[in-house]
């Protein structure tokens, strides 16, 4: 780890201790969450060069892609499409946190409407999933 300044208090250098433990905690899942949308994306390139562009396999690249309403029109699995149905729901859901429950980060989804890899986050008061940068 780099040498925090001297310049810092105790208290700031715990501080910043403390949250470079933390990004060091996040950043797997964050990395996972980019390598599978890279993956995605090349699986579906693939896929269109050799016209399997109606395998539920080509849906769930257009699921991770943030094309969740094209992947939900083409998949026959009844469990993903329950589930993404689910997910488009959690990221149409307003951005506010449903009550001060504490909230638990289930992944990083694409989500055309919030701009970007936004996170997943269940509720563990009362079990709302949503897909939210607050
Ligand atoms: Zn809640």
């Amino acid at each position: 780890m780099a040498a925090i300044p001297e310049h810092f208090t105790a208290e700031e250098k715990e501080a910043i201790t403390t949250e470079l433990d933390r990004r060091a905690l996040v950043r797997p899942q964050h990395d996972n969450d980019s390598e599978r949308i890279r993956e995605a994306a090349q699986r579906k390139v693939a896929l269109e060069a050799s016209n399997q562009t109606d395998a539920d396999e080509y849906a769930e690249c257009l699921y991770e892609l943030g094309d969740i309403e094209a992947a939900l029109a083409l998949v026959r699995n009844v469990r993903k499409k329950e589930l993404w149905g689910e997910r488009l729901e959690a990221i149409l859901r307003p951005d506010e946190p449903c009550c001060n429950g504490p909230k638990h980060l289930i992944r990083r989804q694409l989500s055309p409407r919030h701009g970007g890899l936004t996170p997943v986050v269940q509720c563990l008061a009362c079990g709302t999933v949503n897909v939210t940068n607050k």
